[in-house]
């Protein structure tokens, strides 16, 4: 069966993302596009996972815990966990792995931290919107490690993506999926890169703004609707 999915949104806690991103908002928005699963994914954090689990929880919406992870490469890889509890390991190793900068929340914008009643709790006071101190093939393999999936984010645009900074996806990656942007022409990229004609694309919103959430757009064959599911059939390429 196909499912209508969108992985690869960002909640008020990325200091570029729009302050109503809140964990209610992001899910009423999605269930309100008829989305079957989302996945919120952080610049390098996971601290508004739990809040937006709760939300997704109570709406029926199937919901993964994820993260956008920027690397030494600078290259921009959407990690997806089976639940909440891997991805605490996960996003604890990338801590880890941050340098300690501080955020100018004047400057790169605030970094909200909420709970599942859309309260800011806190603020994260490190700049989350910088390379780690884990490569790419470091990111991906913790990511299999820990029962979750790696998949290159916007691998379209011209700047942050595994084309634009390696020109190729090393083979012992295991990747299977590669994300595509919102707006991207799959034939036209199709057509640009046949090099990359074994991988099957996934098309995400990046969303900053609740508006920029997917519709029914972006279809996963699934043998049945559960992060695991979700993730097999990101992993392995088939459900
Ligand atoms: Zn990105
Ligand atoms: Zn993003």
């Amino acid at each position: 069966m196909k499912f209508a999915v969108d992985l690869h949104i960002h909640s008020a806690l990325s200091p570029c993302a729009d302050k109503d991103m809140t964990p209610n908002n992001i899910v009423n928005m999605a269930v309100l596009k008829g989305l079957d699963a989302i996945a919120v994914t952080d610049h390098n954090s996971a601290a508004n996972l739990q809040a937006i689990s709760i939300c997704a929880q109570r709406n029926g919406l199937v919901f993964i815990p994820g993260m956008e992870v920027e690397t030494t490469e600078e290259i921009h890889i959407v990690c997806l966990m089976p639940d909440l509890e891997s991805m605490s390991r996960f996003s604890a190793a990338v801590r880890q792995a941050m340098p300690r900068i501080e955020n100018r929340p004047d400057i790169f914008g605030r970094q909200l931290i909420m709970d599942e009643n859309d309260n800011v709790v806190c603020e994260e006071p490190m700049m989350l919107l910088t390379a780690c101190r884990m490569t790419a093939d470091d990111v991906t393999a913790l990511a299999r490690e820990l029962n979750g999936v790696a998949v290159p984010a916007h691998v379209d645009r011209p700047s942050y993506s595994i084309i634009s900074n390696l020109g190729f996806v090393p083979e012992e990656f295991g990747i299977k999926f590669l994300e595509i942007s919102r707006d991207c022409d799959a034939a036209l990229f199709r057509s640009m890169h046949p090099e990359l004609e074994s991988y099957q694309l996934v098309r995400s919103s990046d969303a900053h703004y609740l508006g920029d959430i997917l519709e029914r757009e972006s279809m996963l064959e699934l043998d049945e609707l559960s992060p695991e599911a979700i993730i097999r059939r990101l992993a392995n390429g088939q459900g």
